[in-house]
């Protein structure tokens, strides 16, 4: 039984090794592709602090927005949404605009989401 969704199935004893094998790697993908779509559905871009705070009032979830890296800044979006700094990419996101709460340069875009 695969333990992801609850499959049953019977395998004869020989060809077993190779049975497992395809369904190793069918559970890998299905497991990445659910976290894939998870991710997706639960990520939103925002363009200004008005939409910020609607976001992460009524779906929360991650919201990808500029910021200008500044702590104090992080620390009045904190206040007001409960939402810090989650994850800043290293590489291939770079999008340089202005910070979603103070409009100071931002090099990059950000993910902020709230702690519980
Ligand atoms: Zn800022």
């Amino acid at each position: 039984m695969r333990r992801d969704n609850r499959e049953k199935a019977s395998t004869p004893l020989a060809g077993l090794a190779g049975r497992v094998r395809v369904l190793l790697d069918a559970v890998q993908a299905d497991l990445l592709g659910r976290a894939r779509k998870f991710l997706a559905d639960n990520t939103t871009r925002v363009a200004s602090w008005a939409e910020f705070k609607q976001v992460m009032a009524d779906k929360r979830g991650f919201l990808v927005a500029g910021w200008c890296g500044e702590p104090d800044c992080e620390a009045k979006i904190k206040e007001e949404t409960k939402a810090t700094v989650r994850v800043i990419p290293l590489e291939g996101h770079a999008r340089p605009g202005a910070c979603v709460r103070c409009g100071r340069p931002s090099p990059q875009e950000v993910y902020f989401a709230q702690a519980y």
